[in-house]
């Protein structure tokens, strides 16, 4: 589908809303906000659009079934068997994440009834769990410039620098929703997962080395718990003592050349074992979805039935945080809407 992504690309989309009104601006990492912070000017500027090519919108109802013969899209079925007959049909119903917004699996459910592959459902940008009972103390905990590496079965497939969240659960934000599909598959094949997370990516293990130096000259007669201070987040400190087994009650100037190794150690890699992932609900996206080889690369129409088209996350496309998956939904469903509509009037 990439010809359909580049076609109607983030420079067409921000001209289109531009546009209609919505001029927009863009933030650290390359996200793109309207200038108003509104999302409801996207909605309005949409609704202009609608309105100015006169399209009649019924909203509020839910489509149970797509009505198909010999092969050749009929309509829909509402509840309550009320049909709309329609020469072409664009399924957009999203995936499986946060059904509460009304993506709660069905355009998988009409695949399957008509006869497509369905690439298995899993989330995607999701949370991490952890058996780590520490990770408890530290919920709320947020962590700006650190750097997670995800380990699987011993090797260190991807590293992420950026945000992170500690959760009662385990570990959250962008950097981790950005890891955790490659963490999901990993987890689903039966493989070992570590997070380890450097809190100080800035300094190479030289440079820590001697900045704990320092820190241990400055408190050099305190006990070890009162020497952390400068260097960690407050909640941080008591874990990384248990985990760095030295005697908290100990005086700094006691701590031996091991030790302090250990802790440096540490503050490069602390350890998160990673058990599963958050569930599909609670995934930002859903990746797997229509197998796009079962889509018209040029048309977004299927190739199972006549009429047909599929847009947005239902279809097997998800991306990385930043705009990815919005972008591709918007680029599809341009693309779906100009065939659909090319083929409903052909046959006026
Ligand atoms: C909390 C959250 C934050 C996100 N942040 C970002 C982000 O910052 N950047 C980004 O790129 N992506 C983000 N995403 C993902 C992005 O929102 C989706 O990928 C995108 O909205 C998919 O668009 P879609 O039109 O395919 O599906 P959806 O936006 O899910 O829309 C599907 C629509 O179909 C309707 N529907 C479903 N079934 C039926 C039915 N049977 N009958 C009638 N209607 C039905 C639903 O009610 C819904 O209105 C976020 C998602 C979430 C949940």
């Amino acid at each position: 589908l990439q010809g359909i992504l580049r076609d109607f690309d983030n420079v067409a989309l921000r001209a289109f809303f531009a546009r209609y009104g919505v001029e927009t601006k863009v933030e650290r990492g390359g996200r793109v906000f309207p200038v108003s912070d509104d999302a409801e000017k996207v909605v309005q500027a949409l609704t202009a659009f609608l309105d100015e090519k006169g399209v009649e919108v019924r909203s509020g109802i839910t489509v149970e079934e797509i009505l198909v013969e010999n092969g050749q899209i009929k309509g829909v079925r509402g509840a309550g068997q009320k049909r709309y007959l329609a020469p072409s049909v664009i399924v957009c119903t999203g995936g499986s994440s946060y059904p509460a917004t009304g993506s709660s699996g069905d355009g998988f459910r009409f695949a399957r009834k008509l006869g497509h592959r369905v690439i298995t459902p899993r989330p995607a940008l999701v949370p991490l769990k952890t058996s780590k009972e520490w990770v408890k103390e530290l919920q709320g905990l947020a962590l700006k410039n650190v750097e997670a590496s995800l380990w699987i079965g011993g090797k260190k497939k991807v590293t992420e620098f950026g945000e992170m969240l500690f959760t009662h659960f385990g570990v959250s934000g962008p950097i981790i929703l950005t890891i955790s599909r490659q963490a999901g598959e990993a987890l689903r094949g039966g493989e070992q997962v570590e997070l380890r997370i450097n809190l100080k990516p800035a300094l190479s293990s030289e440079q820590l080395d001697i900045r704990v130096q320092r820190d241990f000259q400055k408190y050099s007669n305190k006990q070890f718990k009162n020497a952390l201070e400068d260097l960690l987040p407050q909640s941080l400190i008591p874990v990384m003592i248990r985990l760095s087994g030295i005697n908290p009650e100990g005086v700094v100037h006691q701590i031996s050349r091991e030790e302090r190794k250990r802790l440096v150690g540490l503050l490069h890699g602390l350890p998160v074992t990673i058990t599963e992932t958050l569930s599909i609900e609670t995934a930002i996206v859903t990746a797997g979805g229509i197998d796009v080889k079962e889509i018209n690369p040029k048309t977004m129409a299927s190739k199972r039935v006549e009429g047909l088209y599929w847009a947005g996350e239902v279809v097997d496309v998800d991306g990385i945080t930043g705009g990815y998956n919005l972008q591709a939904a918007f680029a599809m469903g341009h693309r779906a809407g100009r065939s659909a509509s090319d083929s409903a009037l052909s046959l006026v």
